[in-house]
């Protein structure tokens, strides 16, 4: 196996378990709603400024730095984060006029 190979191997052996790891992380209720039913369903970790933290853009970062980020994050469902997010938007669109 070529060097190059190896490290794409590693690369995707590193995402398999980030993403497994953020799996594990969104596990738990809405802390906005409490709703647990939709477990199944998306579930977004948004930072305290109302952004979107996309972890899962960022596979390739150390675990621990993924449960650092994901712990300064709120655990919401799909539901509540659009509305958090537009909150945030119009909040900030509001202080700039
Ligand atoms: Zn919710």
């Amino acid at each position: 196996m070529s060097i190059r190979e190896a490290n794409a191997k590693k690369a995707a052996r590193r995402r398999f378990e980030a993403r497994d790891l953020l799996e594990r992380l969104k596990s738990g209720p809405c802390q906005d709603c409490g709703s647990e039913k939709l477990l199944t369903c998306q579930k977004d970790l948004l930072r305290p400024d109302g952004s979107m933290a996309q972890l899962s853009r960022r596979l390739l970062m150390s675990q621990s730095r993924i449960i650092r980020e994901a712990s300064a994050c709120l655990l919401v469902c799909a539901n509540c984060s659009r509305l958090r997010i537009w909150k945030a938007q119009r909040a900030k669109r509001a202080g700039q006029t």
